[in-house]
């Protein structure tokens, strides 16, 4: 059984942590002063009591950053939600939260001795193990990415409320389906301007088992890398990559293959092609991809290690001129192929993948990434990890019939997706839209599970925040329904008023077919503004939700 399948177990049990002032994050050593956990023979405990100063976090003695900061921000959480505040130190630990891999955990090594749920946890896997009646806790992950997605889940099984948290008991064993679950942020000032924001989201994404963080290095946005601009941008990535990095994440930079400065050499430019700046260069003139080469090398070079290099060829892109008709395999390959070879000497260990986003449009060819495609898979070179592919239904010329789908997976290579989750369809505040979901789910399922890799869906603004963790979530286990998603999310944005929260957003929902809905949206909205939790709306998706559900004033 794939580790992903494992049934989680049976969470009858509650445990009652009654926190007015009691969390301390602890080094392995001052946990081993504490008293030990409480004693389960025989008692009928059905539930632990937590005073003040009674539950710790334990971290290993030398623990890695991912695990210093999950436990961080999981205290913080309860923090702000609950305003129980840090215990002092020498307070007596009743209970205690041991977090960590069997590598950086001594504690956790010598539990999960024996254990074959752990033993045989997948990459990026988490064990959580809480049982009423004893003093340990555990969060144990395979690797980083593990301990943090476990911290996120047990985040959102905790029950918060003024002055005390409730936690299920539970055992649960779980891994992800694909390695790579990530996410594309479109770097722009409106999603940018706030750096302590997007760091926040970064790991807020983590919590939910992202382990990957990917950027577009838009060239044409300013004159030259020299420009002070770019190197804005640039220093911008870095911080922002680190703090992936941080969470145990990985990096990926997507790149437009013919992508070129706003000043380029006017005689190298492109012959014009629809939705592509006049300034990216054609590949077929002269020096020009030496030049496309060296402008990439010197962005990639300026960034920290690059896990995954995404070759985009259009949107934008492209170029209409005879010698690079048609785009795939002529002017797309004539830059592609020097520029993988040259990253990857750079850089052995980056994945290299090839995006086909756009390219069923008849301008960039129709129907040559099949061929495209017919002779990478037959030349198979070293630097080549697989195919991206668009998962864009309602996007013209991204999107992938049956058949399309088919040679893919004929192709027998390791595939990524790239779903489209906001380019169309815009509008004001939080997007929801759970048919549409649902579409892409059933698309990304077609795929060979077996070469299914994962990938990162486009976001381009806050407002996709539901969208992206739906698509996180399929990327961990892609049987799991948009509606299991949707009452994950509203329990843990909307508290105790999860209910009230679940019915506003499927009321907002895009697809929603109610004829009440406007009078329905403005009740339910009321509703919750006078229930829900501060915290919650301390929260900027509060905010989101409310532009959205300004959307639908009530005609009086
Ligand atoms: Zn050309």
């Amino acid at each position: 059984m794939p580790p992903y399948a494992k049934e989680e177990m049976d969470m009858t049990k509650t445990i009652m942590l009654s926190l007015h002032a009691a969390l301390l994050i602890l080094a392995a050593g001052a946990g081993a002063a504490a008293p030990q956990g409480q004693d389960s023979g025989g008692a009928q405990e059905e539930s632990i009591r937590i005073g003040s100063g009674e539950l710790a976090v334990v971290l290993g003695a030398d623990p890695s950053p991912a695990e210093k900061r999950a436990a961080e921000l999981l205290a913080e959480r309860i923090k702000d939600r609950t305003g129980v505040a840090t215990a002092q130190p020498g307070a007596e630990i009743r209970l205690r939260l041991v977090i960590g891999t069997a590598a950086t955990n001594e504690k956790i090594k010598a539990f999960a001795a024996g254990r074959k749920d752990i033993a045989s946890l997948g990459p990026d896997g988490y064990c959580i193990a809480a049982e009423a009646g004893k003093g340990d806790l555990y969060i144990v992950g395979q690797n980083d990415s593990g301990v943090v997605a476990g911290v996120g889940r047990l985040m959102r099984e905790l029950r918060y409320e003024q002055g005390r948290l409730e936690l299920p008991a539970m055992q649960i064993a779980d891994a992800p389906r694909m390695p790579n679950r990530g996410m594309y942020l479109w770097a722009r000032k409106h999603y940018f301007a706030q750096g302590d924001q997007v760091d926040r989201y970064i790991e807020e994404l983590a919590l939910w088992g992202c382990n990957g963080l990917a950027f577009w290095f838009e060239m044409g946005q300013v004159n030259s890398f020299d420009d002070p601009e770019a190197l804005q941008w640039l220093a911008m990535y870095r911080r922002f990559y680190a703090t992936a990095r941080r969470m145990g994440m990985k990096t990926g930079l997507l790149m437009v293959v013919n992508d070129a400065y706003k000043n380029s050499p006017k005689d190298l430019r492109i012959s014009p092609i629809i939705g592509c700046p006049n300034w990216y260069l054609c590949p077929s003139k002269p020096g020009s991809v030496e030049q496309m080469v060296a402008w990439q090398e010197q962005v990639f070079k300026a960034l920290p290690a690059i896990d995954i290099y995404n070759l985009f060829p259009a949107d934008p892109g492209g170029c209409s001129c005879p010698d690079c008709t048609p785009w795939p395999t002529h002017g797309f390959w004539r830059i592609a192929k020097p520029l993988a070879e040259r990253i990857h000497q750079i850089s052995p260990k980056t994945e290299i993948w090839v995006d086909t986003w756009h390219l069923n449009h008849p301008t960039f060819g129709g129907k040559d990434w099949k061929n495209l495609v017919a002779n990478l898979v037959k030349d198979r070179p070293q630097w080549l990890a697989g195919f991206e592919v668009g998962l864009a239904p309602h996007h013209r010329f991204a999107a992938m019939s049956a058949e399309d789908r088919k040679c893919y997976n004929d192709a027998n290579m390791p595939l990524m997706v790239f779903p489209d989750i906001s380019m169309w369809g815009n509008h004001p505040g939080m997007l929801v839209n759970k048919e549409y979901w649902k579409s892409l789910q059933a698309e990304l399922n077609d795929y060979s599970p077996d070469l299914m890799k994962g990938g990162w869906p486009y976001s381009e603004r806050w407002n996709t925040d539901i969208a992206n963790v739906v698509f996180l979530s399929f990327f961990w286990n892609s049987k799991k329904t948009v509606e299991t998603v949707l009452d994950e999310y509203a329990a843990f944005h909307f508290g105790p008023e999860a209910k009230t929260g679940r019915e506003l957003l499927d009321l907002l929902d895009d697809s929603c077919k109610d004829p009440q809905q406007p009078q329905k949206i403005e009740q339910t909205l009321a509703k919750l503004e006078g229930s829900v939790p501060e915290w919650a709306k301390r929260d900027w998706r509060w905010n989101e939700i409310k532009v959205s559900c300004s959307r639908f004033r009530v005609r009086k």
